[in-house]
């Protein structure tokens, strides 16, 4: 037999669930159906004893054989039925446990109403009455409760059947009566079929709903890679400590850690292995921190609650667990750890604070842990007031644009060719601000777009300007973000700008750093391409810089090559700086590039960048960043 069939007639084994909730429903369905069965035959009883006494009073007593077979029926359905109650009810309460039992009880009481009904019915049927004993008691059983199809049919047909027999045995049914026997049986089939098929749905679709709820119950409290705790249970576990840490003796600090090489052990053995690293390192961390609290914030990001008092020991512990399973990846534990102060601590702050004094040592070798201190709180204090200010620093003009020029190298005459626009904050509090200490943050809160847009706006009202004035403005480059190219449409803006303004395209240069073209790649490629048709230059910038540098020549199409001011540092005392150079820029010129040197501090390292064909430099010997778009200072 088919399965579909099979489970039709509900022959394949119930799950567990399924099992289960129609146990129940049969259980809820019992408690109504014998409620109603104990107060029906109350008023039977209650019938009996008033036609006892009307009988007696008319002079024609009822025998004693007669009350006792009429009560001896009323009161054992009624004892039946208050067994079963109490049963069912028991169930419920969980303190009968065994569903086998209840569904034997259930199925003995059935039978007990079915003989009932055919008793009675029959007593109506001889009496020239309708069957209607016997039809609610069917009702009752096939309606209310749910039974596998194969159980229904059985069992209904051996009611209809066997009282079919018993009434014909006593007077002969018609042919209307067996017409009417045998929809009823019919009917009495099909809605116990169907009620059953409907249960098992039902029981299904409780089933998937309860999955899906325990899942989601559980990624909103664990992290699904790892199977540790996440942020968000961090958080409330963290929130809960401090609201109770004045009372405490103990001192609390949250350490934050970071797999320093996460992305290249990715690369070398792929993201299964690195998630399987996840994974084993999480575990280790729930023994490291045992009977403390661990969480993975995101990516190679782990934090843990712990005493103070022996965060070093733990986080020296952490650092071995990562070297056990780093294989020949060079994988480097840095951690920042905050001390908790108390209740007014907010949980999210003291979690970005510890990460704050991880980042601190992000690129120091020799340094694992840091703990967040007066030095961190005053940058972290400046941090979050740029965040905090950012619209209104665009707002109140305390964003401005500095110009360095850029020269020309390949003939020697050092002339001015263009300028980089660098951005400065000029803040009322902090004074000027440089890149460096606004870049960053804004990147990683995603608000970088808001000042290079700024930026780009104001580099087109200059040369605006200056073409008002008659002059012939030489060319600006302007320093784009990665992550400009995923907050908003650059073509478009630079379109919109420079249409708003008249400015052509020739006169803003695109500088994009190298560390921007690792990801989206194809996302980039097309945005260039279109930078590319509207005639803006493209420039690479600060290259040398990352790993990836020759890679990226090969994979993106730009005119100019920025050579990172790195190589020139050493110029003229490291011997090896001259060469490298040298190759560099040949490199450039062979790809059809034009090669600018930034960092030129001295006349000897600019005469050096012309000797080898370097086509232009940029650099403090011509001018630092100013305000005015100054000439560079001329060659001494
Ligand atoms: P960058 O694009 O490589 O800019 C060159 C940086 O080198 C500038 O620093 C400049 O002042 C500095 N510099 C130029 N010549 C010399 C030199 O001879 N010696 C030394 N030691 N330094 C020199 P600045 O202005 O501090 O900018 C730092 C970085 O901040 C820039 O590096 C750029 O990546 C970023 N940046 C600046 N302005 C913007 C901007 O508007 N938007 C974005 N997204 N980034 C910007
Ligand atoms: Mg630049
Ligand atoms: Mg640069």
């Amino acid at each position: 037999m088919g399965n579909r069939i099979k489970q039709w007639w509900g022959l394949v084994q119930d799950g567990e669930h399924v099992r289960k909730f129609l146990i129940r429903s049969n259980v809820h369905a019992a408690i109504y159906m014998t409620v109603i069965v104990i107060l029906l035959e109350c008023w039977m009883l209650f019938s009996l004893g008033q036609n006892i006494v009307q009988s007696a009073a008319a002079g024609k007593p009822r025998d004693l054989p007669w009350i006792v077979s009429h009560s001896a029926w009323y009161v054992g359905l009624m004892a039946s039925a208050i067994v079963v109650l109490v049963c069912a009810v028991n169930y419920l309460h969980g303190k009968i446990k065994n569903g086998k039992l209840v569904n034997a009880i259930l199925f003995v009481f059935s039978l007990a109403c079915l003989v009932f009904g055919v008793h009675f019915g029959n007593n109506s049927y001889i009496q020239g009455e309708q069957v209607l004993a016997f039809v609610t008691m069917t009702l009752f059983v096939f309606g209310i409760l749910s039974w596998k199809p194969i159980a229904a049919l059985v069992l209904s047909t051996v009611a209809f059947g066997g009282f079919y027999l018993y009434i014909d045995h006593n007077a002969p049914a018609t042919l209307g009566t067996q017409v009417n026997l045998f929809t009823l049986w019919i009917a009495t089939f099909v809605v116990s079929l169907s009620s059953y098929h409907q249960k098992v749905s039902e029981a299904n679709k409780e089933r998937e709903l309860e999955e899906t709820n325990r899942r989601l119950r559980y990624i909103a409290s664990y992290d699904e890679l790892t199977g540790i705790p996440n942020m968000h249970t961090f958080r409330g576990a963290v929130a809960v400590l401090l609201g109770g840490i004045d009372e405490l003796d103990t001192r609390f600090a949250i350490s934050y850690m970071d797999l320093e090489g996460f992305k290249v052990y990715n690369g070398r053995y792929g993201f299964a292995a690195g998630d399987d690293l996840l994974r084993d390192f999480a575990q280790g961390l729930l023994k490291v921190f045992d009977n403390e609290l661990v969480a993975r914030f995101s990516d190679d990001h782990f934090v843990a609650l712990c005493d103070a008092d022996v965060v070093e020991d733990r986080i020296e512990a952490a650092r071995e667990l990562l070297h056990e399973l780093r294989g020949d990846v060079r994988l480097h534990l840095k951690a920042g750890s905050y001390e908790l102060t108390g209740e007014h601590d907010d949980v999210g702050l003291a979690c970005d604070k510890a990460r704050v004094a991880c980042n601190r040592i992000k690129k120091m070798a020799d340094k694992n842990l840091r703990w967040y201190d007066d030095a961190i709180e005053h940058e972290f204090q400046r941090k979050q007031y740029i965040i905090n200010n950012v619209k209104r620093a665009v707002k109140e003009g305390w964003i401005k644009v500095f110009y360095q020029p850029v020269v020309r190298c390949s003939d020697g005459s050092g002339e001015l060719c263009g300028y980089e626009a660098l951005a400065r904050w000029d803040d009322p509090t902090y004074g000027l601000l440089p890149p460096f200490a606004f870049i960053e943050t804004l990147e990683e809160h995603r608000e970088i777009d808001k000042l290079d847009r700024c930026i780009i706006e104001q580099v087109c009202r200059d040369l605006r300007a200056e073409m008002d004035a008659g002059q012939q403005p030489v060319p600006v480059s302007l320093n784009f973000s990665r992550l400009d190219f995923e907050l908003y449409d650059v073509p478009g803006f630079l379109d919109e700008i420079r249409n708003k303004y008249h400015i052509p395209s020739k006169l803003l240069d695109v500088e994009i750093t190298e560390s921007a073209l690792t990801e989206q790649f194809k996302e980039l490629q097309t945005t260039m391409s279109s930078l590319r048709d509207e005639s803006h230059s493209l420039w690479l910038d600060d290259f040398g810089s990352g790993y990836s540098s020759l890679n990226v020549l090969k994979d993106f199409q730009f005119n100019v090559l920025k050579i990172d001011m790195a190589f020139l540092r050493g110029f003229p005392e490291n011997e090896k700086s001259g060469p490298i150079l040298s190759a560099v820029v040949s490199l450039a010129t062979e790809l059809g590039l034009v090669s600018l040197c930034e960092g030129v501090e001295t006349l000897e390292q600019f005469e050096f960048l012309h000797s080898i064909g370097c086509e232009r430099a940029q650099g403090y010997y011509f001018g630092k960043p100013d305000p005015t778009k100054a000439l560079p200072k001329p060659l001494a």
